[in-house]
């Protein structure tokens, strides 16, 4: 079975993220792609990959995402955070964060790490 990485990007970084998946769309395809639904869009409209979409993170994809950790649903989280502004749902932000170092899954919140995740899995 594939392995299932979620893909969550903030909106300064939505670019950085579908620039990662372009740069690495050969290697994505070969995994489950899961989504926050602008983050998911942006990604699969410049890359073609497929992605399942979840909800916008603010409407609660953020906590699906973190939900589908707690349940075993998910191998490898790539999450663009912004570190320079303010969000509405810091705190499924951090539940998100929390969740992956609980279940102990490969996080990366940039693009360097991401490539080694990528590498790694
Ligand atoms: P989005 O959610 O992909 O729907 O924009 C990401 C976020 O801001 O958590």
């Amino acid at each position: 079975m594939a392995q299932r990485i979620g893909l969550v990007a903030h909106d300064d970084k939505k670019d950085d993220m579908v620039a990662f998946a372009r740069a690495n769309r050969e290697r994505l395809a070969g995994f489950e792609l899961y989504g926050t639904g602008t983050t998911g869009a942006r990604v699969t409209e410049g890359t073609g990959l497929e992605i399942t979409l979840l909800k916008s993170g603010p409407l609660g994809g953020d906590a699906q995402l973190g939900a589908m950790i707690a349940e075993g649903r998910l191998d490898a989280l790539i999450f663009f955070i912004d570190p320079l502004s303010a969000m509405p749902h810091d705190v499924d932000i951090k539940s998100l964060i929390r969740l992956a170092m609980v279940y102990d899954i490969p996080l990366a919140c940039n693009r360097s790490t991401a490539s080694a995740v990528l590498t790694a899995l």
